[in-house]
């Protein structure tokens, strides 16, 4: 493909016909501040905080949505471009409740980032947060629209990329939020609580509930892993504190089979992991009641049923049923026991759970 010539901060750079400027400033290591960019998704250009200036343009372009073009002369450090995002970084903090003490996003947003990298102590701009209810009708997913930034990155991805169209914009001006359809609470959506937009937001306005005051950003572990509730195998992070797993984050850097998507099991269903009713020892009936085994007594008793039930009533009396949560080799071994060990064709599979 034929490539073209621009020059960004006094830098000759190659790009391809398409790329927007900001994509080719970080493929060559120029840092652009972004909020609501989201690779995968549209690009809208409506935070401003990518802004960068471009030479015979009167105004700053937001460089996530600006093509390159041949010829093209960018600037992204001028004292105009800084001014100008630093003073959109003020005016996102003063529009809302941003107390970084008791924000479960401390340590992971994007915003307080973006303070920070601009030294700003304090917005020049009376903070005026909108003072809504903090939505806690559902066990997975907390919102706190007060920390909203109006990114759009929950719903795009919620639209685009997990296509369950349940988030939009209403309303206008100072009073505009984003949710579902008639500001009802996720629980009472079309909602899947597939747990993207937890994901996707920069800030504390969109968290995991399960996790809250469970462990600090910089004290978990992340562990890949593949998720066992069914066959497709998505490649997820497990973080750990301390030993818990305490919540599960998509790998987006993975690519196949899920480019960092999640559905609800694999998300928020790994709480059994550590759940105090969890059976971690077999258990035998015996006069009614059960009684905490060996795994060793459990599989001589398992052993001695079958082949009695088998000699009594042959082996079409017995059937297996394996787990989608078994590995390919295990479920293989397990039919091969079934039919070439037990004698019978009766083996079937959960497929899913
Ligand atoms: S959303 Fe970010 S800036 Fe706002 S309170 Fe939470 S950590 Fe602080
Ligand atoms: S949890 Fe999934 S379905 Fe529900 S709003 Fe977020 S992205 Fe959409
Ligand atoms: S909830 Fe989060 S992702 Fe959605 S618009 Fe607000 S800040 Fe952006």
């Amino acid at each position: 493909m034929n490539k073209i010539s621009l020059t960004i901060n006094g830098k000759k750079i190659e790009a391809v016909p398409g790329q927007t400027v900001l994509e080719v400033a970080r493929e060559n290591g120029i840092d652009i501040p972004t909020l609501c960019y989201y690779p995968g998704t549209k690009l809208v250009g409506a935070c401003r905080v990518c802004v960068v200036e471009i030479e015979g343009q009167r105004c700053l372009a937001a460089s996530c949505a600006m093509p390159v073009s041949p010829g093209m002369v960018v600037r992204t450090d001028t004292p105009r471009v800084v001014e100008a995002q630093k003073m959109v970084v003020e005016l996102l903090w003063a529009s809302g409740d941003h107390n970084c003490l008791v924000c479960e996003a401390n340590g992971n947003c994007e915003l307080q980032d973006l303070v920070y990298r601009f030294k700003i102590e304090k917005p020049r701009f009376p903070i005026e947060p909108p003072g809504y209810p903090v939505e806690r009708s559902n066990t997975m997913i907390q919102r706190d629209l007060n920390k909203c930034i109006l990114c759009g990155r929950c719903i795009r991805v919620c639209n685009e990329i997990q296509v369950n169209e349940v988030l939009d914009f209403s309303e206008r001006g100072s009073r505009m939020k984003v949710g579902p359809a008639f500001d009802a609470d996720y629980i009472d959506s079309n909602c899947v609580f597939c747990g993207a937009c937890v994901d996707a937001c920069p800030t504390g306005a969109i968290v995991n509930r399960q996790s809250r005051f469970e462990g600090r950003p910089w004290e978990l572990k992340k562990v890949r892993t593949t998720c066992g509730y069914c066959g497709v195998g998505c490649q997820m992070d497990l973080n750990l504190h301390e030993g818990r797993i305490v919540k599960v984050t998509g790998s987006r850097d993975h690519g196949t089979p899920n480019y960092g998507s999640l559905c609800v099991k694999g998300r928020f269903g790994m709480d059994f992991i550590h759940h105090p009713s969890r059976l971690k020892k077999p258990l035998i009936r015996e006069g009614g009641e059960l009684r905490e085994a060996s795994w060793d007594e459990a599989y001589s008793y398992i052993a001695d049923r079958m082949s009695a039930i088998k000699a009594k009533h042959g082996p079409d009396s017995l059937a297996g049923l394996s787990s989608a949560r078994c590995t390919n080799e295990e479920n293989y071994l397990f039919q091969k026991f079934i039919r070439a060990a037990v004698g019978t064709n009766n083996v079937d599979h959960c497929a899913r759970l």
